[in-house]
């Protein structure tokens, strides 16, 4: 077999960006097992599969309580609303994050503002985040961009400083450490998302919110299925963000194997940094004391869209995590913000790119991406 090659069959590229048909394959007696049971089972919006998996997740986060969710954006948006953030009120995150984040602060009738990120590791600037605070400001919203979980302990001191609430953006970020503890269970709350591209993902839409705190919990239950209490009493004014059946059942099955696809994902980013050594290619930094769990590889690169067009043309699958800034979209643009506000962030934007990265991936398929990473001869000879 060449080792090369997508198997699928389905994807027309030598190396596709991620490969779920892979993964379905790799698990498909179980998956399909566990999607047969909900079918039989006859429930099929939240119900004992969605239950178990609120049980597995919080556990695997080592925090007491899940609320699992229709998608990653409804966990932020129940997040921001059972920790009391509403109308007035100012949320300090980043605009290099995917719009979601901000989205969800503006659901809530909340004003967003914008906190640069660093350079090295593409999360908020904490050393940044005390002179944007007002009197206003109630919350504050970090995104483990990529798969690395920012520095949380100077971010939690300001915040009990300030008695802000943190909610961590984590819908990259599963199964992600710092210092030993994971992704969304340092904030108040911690959001998830399990869209299939996530390092862990449903067969559809997904998401859940994590915490400790048991009224949070609550509420945010009530209010993901109407705020009802009981059938057909609604205590708070709700919505309908419930998980569906079959993607609890598919993602209790995932989340018993997210461990193994981390250490398999881990191990391609060093192979990685290894072969991207010689190439213009700056491979992500993992911070002292974090554990990356590479969702997304990024490297930066000069002239980043000349190189995005030379793999096309190797046929290797790229993307951009994110070429616009939240500030500098067109519609975020009644926020205020212009280009030169933060500076970071829309450097970011230009040089990143996205390599193929998946659990299932080969090393001939990395080796392939690399070998199109490096500086032709012709262009180095007449340099
Ligand atoms: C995917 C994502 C979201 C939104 O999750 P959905 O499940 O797509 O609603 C929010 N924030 C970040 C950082 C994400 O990557």
């Amino acid at each position: 077999m060449n080792m090369n090659k997508n198997t699928s069959g389905a994807s027309p590229w030598l190396v596709p960006s991620i490969d779920l048909q892979a993964q379905y394959r790799s698990l498909k007696p179980e998956i399909d097992a566990a999607v047969a049971r909900v079918i039989e089972g006859g429930v099929y919006v939240l119900g004992p599969f969605v239950e178990q998996f609120e049980a597995d997740l919080a556990r695997y986060c080592g925090v007491r309580h899940a609320v699992a969710t229709n998608s990653g954006t409804s966990a932020l948006h129940l997040s921001l609303l059972a920790a009391g953030v509403g109308a007035g009120d100012e949320v300090i995150t980043v605009p290099f994050t995917f719009v979601a984040t901000v989205s969800a602060v503006l659901y809530v009738g909340a004003r967003p503002v914008f906190v640069d990120i660093e350079p090295d590791y593409h999360c908020l600037d904490v050393t940044k985040v005390e002179a944007a605070l007002t009197p206003r400001t109630r919350a504050i919203v970090p995104v483990h961009l990529y798969g690395q979980t920012i520095d949380m302990e100077p971010l939690l001191e300001i915040a009990r400083r300030h008695r802000l609430v943190v909610i961590e953006d984590a819908c990259q970020a599963h199964g992600a450490e710092d210092r030993g503890r994971r992704a969304g269970s340092m904030g108040d709350i911690g959001c998830f998302s399990f869209y299939p591209a996530k390092n862990l993902g449903a067969f559809g839409e997904g998401g859940a919110a994590v915490t400790d705190n048991p009224q949070c919990a609550e509420t945010m239950r009530l209010l993901r299925s109407w705020g009802e209490k009981t059938r057909y009493e609604h205590t708070l004014k709700g919505f309908n963000y419930r998980m569906d059946a079959i993607q609890g059942a598919v993602l209790g099955v995932k989340l018993r194997h997210l461990n193994a696809w981390t250490d398999a994902r881990r191990r391609h980013a060093a192979t990685y940094r290894r072969l991207l050594a010689d190439t213009p290619a700056r491979a992500p930094m993992e911070r002292p004391g974090s554990r990356h769990v590479y969702t997304v590889y990024a490297v930066r690169l000069a002239q980043r869209d000349v190189w995005r067009a030379r793999l096309r043309e190797a046929q290797i699958e790229t993307g951009v995590h994110y070429p616009i800034p939240v500030h500098l979209q067109p519609a975020y643009r009644d926020l205020g913000y212009a280009e030169g506000d933060f500076p970071v962030s829309e450097a970011a934007a230009r040089e990143v790119l996205s390599l193929p990265l998946f659990p299932e991936m080969t090393d001939g398929q990395i080796e392939e991406v690399a070998r199109a990473l490096q500086i032709p001869v012709a262009a180095k000879a007449d340099a």
